[in-house]
């Protein structure tokens, strides 16, 4: 299977190719589909899989399939750890790259210049936020996020992040978005704290499992 046949935008095509990926891997061949037509998602994949890209290249195909003049938030990935933030707005820049689609990534751990910094990147908007739980919060509590046209939320690493403690802040940023919206779920693990998670966050989901 080749990343044309999955019906991404050509733009997002365009990032692919420059970036050197050349066919989807399993986790991706089974997720973008779905995820094109507005299903919420379980994906139960380790690192290694490709598991980043089968989240952000559908979310950037719709993006840019609704128009990217529209910039007010999209999207809002929520990870376990600042490293992970990074890395995943690393790869969307990459992938991104023709397709006029914006990222910020916002973690904990900066000094208050970070914050100050964090909140007009905000200001200025973008389609889609990668953040820690933490940082989210904080930004959303004190208003510098604007969700009202959030169409997606995706819980990366979802098992780390229940581990780590961050259930209340998950469920406290969820009380912020809109209730009609599209969830992807992604997990190394299926225990059954994040089999409840699922049920209480994804409508009707497709399990996927690598
Ligand atoms: P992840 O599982 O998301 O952490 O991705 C693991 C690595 O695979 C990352 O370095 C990606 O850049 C790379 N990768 C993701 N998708 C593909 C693909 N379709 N072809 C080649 N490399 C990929």
């Amino acid at each position: 299977m080749t990343f044309s046949e999955l019906q991404l935008h050509p733009d997002v095509l365009a990032g692919l190719e420059a970036i050197g990926f050349e066919n989807p891997t399993p986790i991706q061949e089974q997720a973008i589909p779905s995820i094109i037509e507005g299903k919420d998602i379980i994906g139960c994949a380790q690192t290694g899989t490709g598991k980043t890209a089968a989240f952000l290249l559908p979310l950037m195909h719709k993006i840019c399939a609704e128009g990217v003049e529209d910039d007010h938030v999209n999207s809002i990935i929520i990870c376990p750890t600042r490293e992970l933030a990074i890395q995943i707005d690393q790869q969307l820049q990459g992938l991104s790259y023709f397709t006029g689609v914006s990222s910020i990534a916002i973690y904990g751990g900066g000094s208050g210049d970070t914050f100050t910094q964090e909140k007009k990147a905000l200001s200025e908007g973008a389609h889609i936020i990668v953040g820690t739980p933490g940082k989210l919060i904080s930004h959303l509590n004190l208003g510098y996020v604007n969700v009202k046209s959030l169409k997606n939320l995706v819980l990366d690493e979802a098992d780390r992040m229940l581990d780590m403690g961050f259930m209340d802040d998950i469920k406290k940023i969820i009380s912020f978005l809109p209730k009609e919206r599209q969830n992807l779920l992604f997990s190394a693990t299926m225990p059954p704290k994040i089999r409840n998670l699922a049920k209480e966050i994804l409508k009707d989901p497709i399990e996927v499992n690598i």
